[in-house]
């Protein structure tokens, strides 16, 4: 049985490809992670060092905390770890998270708002009555204010603040409520708490023992989705930035080679010259497409002014076909519904209408189809290799 995380499952929500490099081929790169990534674990060790230092009753000054954040990061910073966002450097993002520890400890000192019962604490959530699926997770802190009321504490170093409704349907945090709930029998009640350390800002939520139940039936269909996956195919999207696969991808890896080259060795790559050709081309395509457009309608035009359905050249003939269409509704017409009801009550419905087999295609594919109906549907599909090519410009000309 493989014990699932949140991770596990965002990340093959955000990219089956990154989720196959990661977990199943378990893949090597030189990328020691993002400066993002770095900043989050060394702003967690610091706070992590505080409560458990507490706990020995022994409260660090502020300057003892950061004096220990910056050892820290200075211990474990290293060349590898990739920051993308080019204007920024390794101190800028030292400098965020000693704010982000000043910020925290100015608002919580003496820190004595709950008792802290874990902290970085493993548990474990189980999903179904047998145990077929379990999830594993790490509380930041679990603390209780007062009997039967427990807290779950999460340190948020990114920047952008969610709202309330966010936080409201957020699932990592309402996974680690069941198992709160689950572990401690005095529970009454646990409250979710996102510390967003850069806004310096508390973020709150709860969740009903029926949310929790969906969640569970939710979760469940999620991994029975990436347990039926053979084709892990890559998702493109603007957290491929900071994506430590980008080596591998096979939409990243010509550019991350190409990085390292001269612009002499650049251009005579022969990837760089056939897209350079195909580019060349493809603007001449797009060029004599608008002008053919344009030599369409002159041709109307003429052949109407001159009452013609045939006009003759040299070596060939062009024939002008015109006639007024009839035009139905079409789904967003306000009248569509009615239509469609009446040519079912006709019996025509059958007949005339289509299945929409791209769309049913991109449901399927992107797992928004039930689990147990995508297994029935299966027995129908099968695979054809389609090809295309898009063309993109990287820089303004
Ligand atoms: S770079 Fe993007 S598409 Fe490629 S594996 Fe990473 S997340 Fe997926």
């Amino acid at each position: 049985m493989t014990i699932y995380s949140h991770s596990r499952i965002s990340t093959f929500e955000q990219c089956p490809l990154k989720f196959k490099y990661q977990y199943i081929d378990e893949a090597e790169v030189e990328v020691e992670g993002t400066a993002e990534a770095f900043l989050g674990s060394r702003v967690h060790e610091a706070l992590e060092k505080l409560y458990k230092d507490l706990k020995f009753q022994k409260i660090n000054s502020l300057q003892q905390l950061l004096d220990f954040y910056n050892s820290e990061w200075e211990k474990n910073w290293n060349d590898n770890i990739l920051i993308v966002r080019e204007e920024y450097d390794k101190n800028n993002f030292k400098k965020m998270g000693e704010k982000f520890i000043t910020d925290y400890y100015n608002r919580y000192a003496p820190f004595d708002q709950a008792k802290t019962i874990g902290l970085e604490m493993r548990i474990e959530i189980k999903l179904d009555e047998k145990g077929e699926y379990v999830l594993q997770g790490f509380i930041d802190r679990l603390a209780s204010p007062k009997d039967g009321i427990y807290e779950i504490h999460d340190y948020k170093t990114a920047n952008t603040l969610p709202t309330q409704d966010d936080a409201d349907t957020d699932r990592q945090l309402a996974l680690y409520a069941i198992a709160v709930k689950e572990m401690f029998s005095d529970c009454k009640k646990v409250i979710l708490i996102w510390h967003y350390l850069a806004f310096d800002k508390e973020v709150r939520s709860e969740r009903s023992e029926e949310q929790l139940g969906e969640l569970k039936k939710e979760v469940i269909n999620a991994i029975k989705q990436i347990e039926s996956t053979k084709d892990f195919q890559p998702n493109e999207s603007a957290l491929c930035n900071w994506c430590d696969f980008r080596s591998l991808c096979p939409k990243f890896s010509h550019l991350v080679e190409l990085e390292d080259k001269k612009p002499e060795e650049f251009l005579a790559d022969d990837g760089v010259k056939l897209v350079n050709e195909y580019a060349v081309l493809k603007a001449e395509e797009d060029r004599l497409a608008k002008k053919i457009d344009e030599l369409k309608e002159k041709i109307f035009r003429f052949a109407e002014a001159k009452k013609l359905d045939r006009l003759y050249g040299s070596d060939a003939a062009v024939t002008v076909w015109k006639k007024d269409c009839l035009k139905f509704p079409v789904k967003e017409d306000q009248c569509y519904q009615e239509f469609v009801k009446l040519l079912k009550l006709q019996g025509l419905w059958d007949d005339f209408s289509i299945l929409d087999k791209y769309k049913l295609q991109k449901a399927f594919e992107g797992g928004q189809i039930d689990f147990e109906k995508m297994k029935e549907l299966a027995r129908f599909a099968s695979k054809e290799m389609v090809k295309r090519l898009y063309l993109r410009f990287t820089r303004a000309n």
